[in-house]
């Protein structure tokens, strides 16, 4: 598996030499932009476009790169009209293993500025992106105070998952736009007043939603133990059957740990993450006797229909999930 990743990553990085040369011998006027969007075929990007159709061909404008799509809506929240945002890592599949694909690059060189989540979420693409492209790439959770994996080194990445610090991501893309185009000074502070006092409000509701939830069920057994940050902030405690996307998934012993912890703690519901293999989870259901009471989003919008097309119903999404599937 390591092997492989080197071989793909030494090919990728061939790649894009060759396209960064490329794109030395042309302009980079908003025209290459165009046609980023005409090759790109993943279906997230495309409706993360139809979005952005009335700016597109506007000309003008920051061009905006992110590295997941939760990051992408935040952004368009402070951005607005006046500029467009992508976002690499496509709706379904989850941000810390994903292998970025040629066309990746040329949205993020393309950029005027590319927005990680930082914390380690996207190591794999820090270190890919500071070799092949100008592009400046900025960490939004700058600030945040962290929480530490369980049982291993390092920092959990989750930070999005309270809402509090997503104000503090807010504060910080606010900071960074006005300082690349201060003449939308205006128009970014003003939205972005309007989007954290949203983000306040959903805070408030989440603590009513929860504190109706029997305090002895406030636990949240899911696969990722990606809910720490929200846990912390709206006290539940939170048992993935492993720490990271990034690390082992699914051993027997892991598994075997939270069958034992669900049947020691009575806990009613266990839930299960849009962007993993769910067997896992199924597994501990099955070895239990206790429902997966529904599917949440941790590292990826839903895609259209879903009803957590953002960042703020996925939240909202989750909570009512939690909610229904942990109060009798
Ligand atoms: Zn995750």
């Amino acid at each position: 598996m390591l092997v492989n990743k080197k071989i793909f990553l030494l090919a990728l990085s061939m790649v894009l030499i060759l396209s960064v040369g490329l794109l030395g011998c042309t302009t980079e006027e908003p025209a290459s932009q165009d046609q980023t969007s005409e090759t790109e075929t993943e279906q997230g990007q495309q409706e993360n476009r139809k979005e952005d159709e009335g700016v597109s061909n506007a000309g003008e404008g920051l061009h905006i790169a992110t590295s997941f799509s939760i990051l992408a809506d935040i952004v368009q929240n402070i951005i607005g009209e006046r500029g467009q945002v992508e976002y690499v890592v496509p709706i379904g599949e989850e941000p810390h293993e994903y292998e970025p694909v040629p066309s990746d690059f040329k949205t993020i060189s393309d950029a005027d500025v590319f927005y990680v989540n930082g914390l380690d979420l996207e190591q794999w693409l820090e270190k890919v992106v500071s070799n092949v492209t100008d592009t400046e790439m900025v960490s939004v959770s700058e600030g945040v105070t962290t929480i530490s994996l369980v049982g291993e080194d390092g920092t959990d990445p989750h930070a999005w998952l309270n809402p509090k610090h997503v104000i503090t991501y807010v504060e910080i893309i606010t900071e960074d736009l006005i300082a690349r185009d201060p003449a939308g000074e205006e128009i970014y502070r003003q939205n972005s007043e309007q989007y954290i006092a949203q983000l306040k409000e959903l805070d408030a509701w989440i603590e009513e939603q929860v504190a109706a939830i029997p305090e002895d069920h406030r636990v949240i057994v899911i696969s990722e133990n990606a809910f720490k940050y929200f846990g912390e902030r709206y006290g539940l405690q939170t048992e993935g059957i492993w720490e990271l996307n990034s690390h082992e998934e699914g051993t027997p012993q892991q598994i075997a740990r939270v069958v034992d912890l669900v049947k020691a703690q009575g806990i009613p519901a266990v839930f299960v993450e849009t962007t993993v293999d769910q067997r896992y989870m199924q597994r501990v259901a099955q070895e239990t006797g206790v429902d997966i009471a529904g599917e949440v989003y941790t590292d990826a919008v839903g895609p259209a229909g879903s009803g957590a097309e953002t960042y703020i119903d996925l939240m909202k999404h989750n909570v009512t999930v939690f909610a229904e599937g942990l109060t009798p």
